[in-house]
Protein backbone atom coordinates (compact mmCIF):
# COMPACT_ATOMS: atom_id res chain seq x y z
CA UNK A 1 0.00 0.00 0.00
CA UNK A 2 2.75 2.50 0.82
CA UNK A 3 4.61 1.34 -1.98
CA UNK A 4 1.99 2.45 -3.92
CA UNK A 5 1.07 5.48 -2.70
CA UNK A 6 4.54 7.02 -2.80
CA UNK A 7 4.62 5.91 -6.69
CA UNK A 8 1.22 8.29 -6.75
CA UNK A 9 2.71 11.42 -5.41
CA UNK A 10 5.66 11.14 -7.26
CA UNK A 11 3.60 10.79 -10.21
CA UNK A 12 1.56 13.97 -8.72
CA UNK A 13 4.75 15.64 -8.17
CA UNK A 14 6.41 14.92 -11.40
CA UNK A 15 3.28 16.14 -13.72
CA UNK A 16 2.99 19.00 -11.32
CA UNK A 17 6.58 19.91 -12.42
CA UNK A 18 5.72 19.42 -16.02
CA UNK A 19 2.89 21.41 -16.27
CA UNK A 20 3.97 24.14 -13.89
CA UNK A 21 1.66 23.99 -11.16
CA UNK A 22 0.94 22.60 -7.92
CA UNK A 23 0.83 19.01 -6.90
CA UNK A 24 -2.06 19.66 -4.79
CA UNK A 25 -3.52 21.43 -7.62
CA UNK A 26 -3.09 17.80 -9.20
CA UNK A 27 -5.93 14.83 -9.54
CA UNK A 28 -5.81 11.33 -11.32
CA UNK A 29 -8.94 10.51 -13.02
CA UNK A 30 -10.02 7.48 -15.71
CA UNK A 31 -9.56 9.58 -18.25
CA UNK A 32 -9.99 12.87 -19.83
CA UNK A 33 -13.82 12.63 -20.21
CA UNK A 34 -14.36 11.44 -16.75
CA UNK A 35 -12.43 15.12 -15.83
CA UNK A 36 -14.67 17.44 -17.67
CA UNK A 37 -17.46 15.51 -16.45
CA UNK A 38 -16.52 16.38 -13.46
CA UNK A 39 -15.85 19.90 -14.11
CA UNK A 40 -19.32 20.64 -15.30
CA UNK A 41 -21.52 18.59 -12.31
CA UNK A 42 -19.13 21.04 -10.37
CA UNK A 43 -19.67 24.01 -12.28
CA UNK A 44 -23.14 23.36 -11.54
CA UNK A 45 -23.97 21.99 -7.92
CA UNK A 46 -20.55 23.55 -5.99
CA UNK A 47 -19.99 27.14 -8.32
CA UNK A 48 -24.00 27.82 -8.65
CA UNK A 49 -23.51 28.15 -12.06
CA UNK A 50 -26.54 29.10 -14.29
CA UNK A 51 -24.76 30.00 -17.61
CA UNK A 52 -22.85 27.50 -19.20
CA UNK A 53 -20.80 29.00 -22.73
CA UNK A 54 -18.83 26.58 -24.51
CA UNK A 55 -18.74 25.97 -28.18
CA UNK A 56 -20.51 23.95 -30.65
CA UNK A 57 -17.24 22.15 -31.90
CA UNK A 58 -16.42 20.92 -28.58
CA UNK A 59 -15.18 17.13 -27.79
CA UNK A 60 -18.32 15.17 -26.84
CA UNK A 61 -17.19 14.82 -23.66
CA UNK A 62 -18.17 18.23 -22.87
CA UNK A 63 -20.56 18.86 -25.44
CA UNK A 64 -22.95 15.99 -24.35
CA UNK A 65 -22.18 17.61 -20.33
CA UNK A 66 -23.21 20.87 -21.20
CA UNK A 67 -26.57 19.57 -23.01
CA UNK A 68 -27.55 17.04 -20.51
CA UNK A 69 -26.75 19.14 -17.41
CA UNK A 70 -28.56 22.22 -18.85
CA UNK A 71 -31.49 20.64 -19.61
CA UNK A 72 -31.81 18.98 -16.33
CA UNK A 73 -31.23 22.07 -14.29
CA UNK A 74 -32.44 24.98 -15.84
CA UNK A 75 -29.33 25.97 -16.74
CA UNK A 76 -29.08 28.92 -19.57
CA UNK A 77 -27.22 27.18 -22.48
CA UNK A 78 -24.82 29.22 -25.04
CA UNK A 79 -22.60 28.47 -28.07
CA UNK A 80 -19.70 30.66 -29.42
CA UNK A 81 -19.67 31.10 -32.95
CA UNK A 82 -16.79 29.98 -35.22
CA UNK A 83 -16.18 30.98 -38.85
CA UNK A 84 -15.87 28.46 -42.09
CA UNK A 85 -12.32 27.59 -40.81
CA UNK A 86 -13.31 26.56 -37.36
CA UNK A 87 -11.90 29.59 -35.76
CA UNK A 88 -13.82 31.29 -32.51
CA UNK A 89 -15.31 34.36 -33.28
CA UNK A 90 -13.56 36.26 -29.92
CA UNK A 91 -15.83 39.43 -29.92
CA UNK A 92 -18.86 37.08 -30.52
CA UNK A 93 -17.59 34.68 -27.43
CA UNK A 94 -17.11 38.07 -25.34
CA UNK A 95 -19.99 39.63 -25.87
CA UNK A 96 -22.10 36.55 -24.56
CA UNK A 97 -19.72 36.01 -21.61
CA UNK A 98 -20.71 39.48 -20.46
CA UNK A 99 -24.28 39.06 -21.25
CA UNK A 100 -24.52 35.79 -18.63
CA UNK A 101 -21.83 37.30 -16.13
CA UNK A 102 -24.30 40.20 -15.66
CA UNK A 103 -27.16 37.69 -14.91
CA UNK A 104 -25.23 35.68 -12.56
CA UNK A 105 -22.90 32.91 -12.25
CA UNK A 106 -21.24 31.66 -15.15
CA UNK A 107 -18.89 28.35 -16.55
CA UNK A 108 -16.93 29.01 -20.01
CA UNK A 109 -15.63 25.79 -21.52
CA UNK A 110 -13.53 26.31 -24.80
CA UNK A 111 -10.98 23.52 -25.71
CA UNK A 112 -7.21 24.30 -26.12
CA UNK A 113 -7.18 22.43 -29.67
CA UNK A 114 -10.01 20.84 -31.70
CA UNK A 115 -9.29 16.97 -31.89
CA UNK A 116 -11.07 17.11 -35.03
CA UNK A 117 -9.51 19.72 -37.64
CA UNK A 118 -6.44 20.60 -35.07
CA UNK A 119 -7.47 24.55 -34.75
CA UNK A 120 -5.90 25.89 -31.32
CA UNK A 121 -7.82 28.47 -29.32
CA UNK A 122 -5.97 31.66 -28.01
CA UNK A 123 -7.00 30.26 -24.17
CA UNK A 124 -5.01 32.69 -22.67
CA UNK A 125 -7.33 35.53 -23.98
CA UNK A 126 -10.26 33.59 -22.65
CA UNK A 127 -9.32 33.17 -19.89
CA UNK A 128 -7.97 36.79 -18.74
CA UNK A 129 -11.21 37.27 -20.57
CA UNK A 130 -13.69 35.40 -18.35
CA UNK A 131 -11.28 36.74 -15.41
CA UNK A 132 -12.24 40.20 -15.81
CA UNK A 133 -15.61 39.30 -16.10
CA UNK A 134 -15.85 36.81 -13.03
CA UNK A 135 -16.31 33.64 -15.01
CA UNK A 136 -15.05 30.36 -14.74
CA UNK A 137 -13.24 28.93 -17.25
CA UNK A 138 -12.24 24.95 -18.09
CA UNK A 139 -10.19 24.32 -21.04
CA UNK A 140 -9.81 20.46 -22.76
CA UNK A 141 -6.29 20.45 -22.95
CA UNK A 142 -6.11 17.31 -24.07
CA UNK A 143 -4.80 17.78 -27.41
CA UNK A 144 -2.03 20.12 -25.55
CA UNK A 145 -0.96 18.38 -22.39
CA UNK A 146 2.49 16.50 -23.58
CA UNK A 147 2.57 18.66 -27.05
CA UNK A 148 3.16 22.38 -26.24
CA UNK A 149 4.83 23.75 -23.39
CA UNK A 150 2.11 24.29 -20.84
CA UNK A 151 2.59 26.46 -17.94
CA UNK A 152 -1.30 25.94 -16.16
CA UNK A 153 0.46 28.79 -12.63
CA UNK A 154 0.54 31.31 -15.40
CA UNK A 155 -2.85 30.44 -17.76
CA UNK A 156 -5.53 32.06 -16.10
CA UNK A 157 -7.50 28.93 -15.84
CA UNK A 158 -9.64 27.46 -13.39
CA UNK A 159 -9.84 23.60 -14.29
CA UNK A 160 -8.35 21.67 -17.53
CA UNK A 161 -8.23 18.12 -18.51
CA UNK A 162 -5.95 16.13 -20.08
CA UNK A 163 -5.44 12.17 -21.18
CA UNK A 164 -2.55 10.30 -20.98
CA UNK A 165 -3.29 8.56 -24.67
CA UNK A 166 -2.82 10.92 -25.82
CA UNK A 167 0.84 11.38 -25.62
CA UNK A 168 1.48 7.77 -25.78
CA UNK A 169 0.87 7.22 -22.19
CA UNK A 170 -1.51 4.78 -21.12
CA UNK A 171 -5.72 4.67 -21.91
CA UNK A 172 -7.49 5.00 -19.23
CA UNK A 173 -5.21 7.66 -17.35
CA UNK A 174 -6.51 11.07 -17.10
CA UNK A 175 -5.96 14.15 -14.82
CA UNK A 176 -7.79 17.08 -14.04
CA UNK A 177 -6.49 20.60 -12.82
CA UNK A 178 -8.08 22.40 -10.27
CA UNK A 179 -6.72 25.67 -9.85
CA UNK A 180 -6.11 26.08 -6.08
CA UNK A 181 -8.01 29.51 -5.25
CA UNK A 182 -11.04 27.78 -6.51
CA UNK A 183 -12.91 25.00 -3.92
CA UNK A 184 -15.15 22.30 -5.41
CA UNK A 185 -17.03 19.15 -4.57
CA UNK A 186 -15.92 15.65 -5.83
CA UNK A 187 -18.05 13.95 -8.78
CA UNK A 188 -17.15 10.41 -7.50
CA UNK A 189 -18.28 9.91 -4.01
CA UNK A 190 -16.85 7.09 -2.07
CA UNK A 191 -13.22 6.35 0.03
CA UNK A 192 -11.26 9.38 0.45
CA UNK A 193 -9.23 8.77 -2.44
CA UNK A 194 -7.06 12.04 -4.42
CA UNK A 195 -7.42 13.79 -1.36
CA UNK A 196 -11.29 13.38 -1.19
CA UNK A 197 -12.05 14.72 -4.77
CA UNK A 198 -12.08 11.44 -6.64
CA UNK A 199 -13.10 8.23 -4.85
CA UNK A 200 -12.05 5.07 -6.20
CA UNK A 201 -9.00 2.60 -6.25
CA UNK A 202 -6.20 4.27 -8.26
CA UNK A 203 -5.11 3.13 -11.38
CA UNK A 204 -1.30 2.83 -10.08
CA UNK A 205 -0.28 1.43 -13.56
CA UNK A 206 -2.02 4.21 -15.03
CA UNK A 207 -0.99 7.17 -13.10
CA UNK A 208 2.65 5.82 -13.06
CA UNK A 209 2.27 5.92 -16.80
CA UNK A 210 0.44 8.51 -17.43
CA UNK A 211 3.70 11.06 -15.53
CA UNK A 212 6.36 8.34 -17.14
CA UNK A 213 4.71 9.38 -20.59
CA UNK A 214 4.22 13.02 -19.80
CA UNK A 215 7.67 12.76 -19.24
CA UNK A 216 8.99 11.82 -22.68
CA UNK A 217 6.61 13.48 -24.20
CA UNK A 218 7.64 16.73 -22.58
CA UNK A 219 11.38 16.11 -23.30
CA UNK A 220 10.61 15.57 -27.13
CA UNK A 221 7.60 17.78 -27.66
CA UNK A 222 10.19 20.44 -30.03
CA UNK A 223 11.35 17.70 -32.63
CA UNK A 224 7.69 15.55 -32.37
CA UNK A 225 6.27 19.49 -33.28
CA UNK A 226 8.54 19.93 -36.07
CA UNK A 227 8.72 16.52 -37.74
CA UNK A 228 4.82 15.83 -37.69
CA UNK A 229 4.45 19.23 -39.02
CA UNK A 230 7.10 18.33 -41.73
CA UNK A 231 4.98 15.15 -42.78
CA UNK A 232 1.97 17.12 -42.72
CA UNK A 233 2.88 20.07 -44.69
CA UNK A 234 4.06 16.80 -46.94
CA UNK A 235 1.04 15.01 -46.99
CA UNK A 236 -1.54 18.29 -47.38
CA UNK A 237 0.85 18.91 -50.93
CA UNK A 238 0.62 15.51 -52.17
CA UNK A 239 -3.28 15.03 -51.29
CA UNK A 240 -3.74 18.40 -52.79
CA UNK A 241 -1.59 17.58 -56.15
CA UNK A 242 -3.52 14.01 -56.44
CA UNK A 243 -6.97 15.03 -55.52
CA UNK A 244 -9.52 17.80 -57.52
CA UNK A 245 -12.27 18.61 -55.39
CA UNK A 246 -10.37 18.44 -52.13
CA UNK A 247 -10.99 20.88 -49.20
CA UNK A 248 -8.94 21.49 -46.21
CA UNK A 249 -10.94 22.00 -42.81
CA UNK A 250 -9.07 23.99 -40.39
CA UNK A 251 -6.23 26.72 -40.95
CA UNK A 252 -2.82 26.36 -41.33
CA UNK A 253 -1.57 28.69 -38.87
CA UNK A 254 -3.14 28.21 -35.99
CA UNK A 255 -3.53 24.45 -35.63
CA UNK A 256 -2.11 21.77 -34.68
CA UNK A 257 0.63 20.26 -36.36
CA UNK A 258 0.04 16.45 -36.33
CA UNK A 259 -3.91 16.70 -37.67
CA UNK A 260 -4.71 17.37 -40.84
CA UNK A 261 -8.63 17.47 -41.63
CA UNK A 262 -10.35 17.07 -45.27
CA UNK A 263 -13.19 17.04 -47.42
CA UNK A 264 -13.43 14.46 -50.01
CA UNK A 265 -15.41 14.70 -52.75
CA UNK A 266 -18.79 11.95 -52.72
CA UNK A 267 -18.90 9.28 -55.10
CA UNK A 268 -19.70 5.53 -54.73
CA UNK A 269 -16.56 4.34 -53.17
CA UNK A 270 -17.03 7.23 -50.16
CA UNK A 271 -18.97 5.49 -48.07
CA UNK A 272 -16.77 2.50 -47.61
CA UNK A 273 -13.81 4.51 -47.86
CA UNK A 274 -12.32 4.31 -43.81
CA UNK A 275 -12.76 0.57 -44.08
CA UNK A 276 -10.99 0.03 -47.24
CA UNK A 277 -8.18 2.35 -45.83
CA UNK A 278 -8.44 0.08 -42.81
CA UNK A 279 -8.25 -3.21 -44.74
CA UNK A 280 -4.60 -2.10 -46.63
CA UNK A 281 -3.81 -1.29 -43.00
CA UNK A 282 -4.25 2.32 -42.91
CA UNK A 283 -5.79 3.74 -39.82
CA UNK A 284 -7.53 7.25 -40.34
CA UNK A 285 -10.71 8.30 -38.63
CA UNK A 286 -14.08 9.71 -40.41
CA UNK A 287 -14.18 12.55 -37.38
CA UNK A 288 -13.36 11.51 -33.88
CA UNK A 289 -10.89 9.52 -33.04
CA UNK A 290 -11.97 8.99 -30.08
CA UNK A 291 -15.69 8.19 -30.86
CA UNK A 292 -14.33 4.54 -31.52
CA UNK A 293 -16.95 3.33 -33.44
CA UNK A 294 -19.20 6.03 -34.17
CA UNK A 295 -20.92 6.59 -36.86
CA UNK A 296 -23.32 9.33 -38.19
CA UNK A 297 -20.53 12.23 -39.62
CA UNK A 298 -18.50 14.75 -37.58
CA UNK A 299 -20.59 17.07 -35.88
CA UNK A 300 -17.27 19.56 -35.98
CA UNK A 301 -17.05 19.30 -40.32
CA UNK A 302 -21.14 19.52 -39.90
CA UNK A 303 -20.93 22.63 -38.25
CA UNK A 304 -18.32 24.64 -39.59
CA UNK A 305 -19.01 23.68 -43.36
CA UNK A 306 -21.33 23.69 -45.96
CA UNK A 307 -19.31 21.91 -48.34
CA UNK A 308 -20.85 18.97 -49.01
CA UNK A 309 -17.84 16.06 -48.56
CA UNK A 310 -16.47 12.81 -46.96
CA UNK A 311 -14.83 14.14 -43.68
CA UNK A 312 -11.06 12.29 -43.39
CA UNK A 313 -8.70 12.86 -40.37
CA UNK A 314 -5.91 11.95 -40.56
CA UNK A 315 -2.93 12.50 -37.74
CA UNK A 316 0.82 11.61 -37.09
CA UNK A 317 3.20 11.17 -34.58
CA UNK A 318 6.57 11.13 -34.44
CA UNK A 319 6.61 7.07 -35.60
CA UNK A 320 5.20 8.24 -38.83
CA UNK A 321 7.56 8.18 -42.08
CA UNK A 322 7.24 10.04 -45.94
CA UNK A 323 6.90 6.45 -47.14
CA UNK A 324 3.74 5.99 -44.85
CA UNK A 325 2.27 9.14 -46.34
CA UNK A 326 3.00 7.74 -50.05
CA UNK A 327 1.15 4.63 -49.33
CA UNK A 328 -1.33 6.37 -47.97
CA UNK A 329 -2.10 8.84 -50.98
CA UNK A 330 -1.57 6.43 -53.25
CA UNK A 331 -4.23 3.69 -51.85
CA UNK A 332 -6.95 6.95 -51.03
CA UNK A 333 -6.01 7.65 -54.83
CA UNK A 334 -6.57 3.85 -55.90
CA UNK A 335 -10.08 3.38 -53.70
CA UNK A 336 -11.14 6.37 -54.64
CA UNK A 337 -10.82 5.76 -58.72
N1 LIG B 1 -11.25 15.91 -25.45
C1 LIG B 1 -10.57 15.82 -26.59
C2 LIG B 1 -10.18 17.06 -27.29
C3 LIG B 1 -10.22 14.58 -27.11
O1 LIG B 1 -9.52 14.49 -28.24
C4 LIG B 1 -10.60 13.41 -26.41
C5 LIG B 1 -10.29 12.10 -27.00
O2 LIG B 1 -10.06 11.10 -26.48
C6 LIG B 1 -11.29 13.57 -25.19
C7 LIG B 1 -11.61 14.83 -24.75
C8 LIG B 1 -11.70 12.41 -24.37
O3 LIG B 1 -10.61 11.93 -23.64
P1 LIG B 1 -10.62 10.42 -23.12
O4 LIG B 1 -10.56 9.56 -24.34
O5 LIG B 1 -9.39 10.32 -22.28
O6 LIG B 1 -11.86 10.24 -22.36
Amino acid sequence: GRTSRLAIEEARKKVAHLLDCQPSEIFFTSCGTESTNTIFQAAIHSLGCKHIITSPIEHHATLHSAEVLCKQFGIELQFAKHDAAGQIDYNHLEKIIIECSQKGNTFVSIMHANNEIGIVNDIERIGNFCKKEHAYFHSDMVQTVGHFPISLQKLPIDFASASAHKFHGPKGSGALYINKNVSINPYILGGGQERNMRAGTENVAGIVGFAAALNFANAEMETENEQTLQLKNYCLEKLQNAITDLTINGTVKHSLPRVISVLLPINDKSEMLQMSLDIRGIAVSGGSACSSGALGGSHVINTISATPGVPLRISFCKWNTREEVDVFVAALVDILN
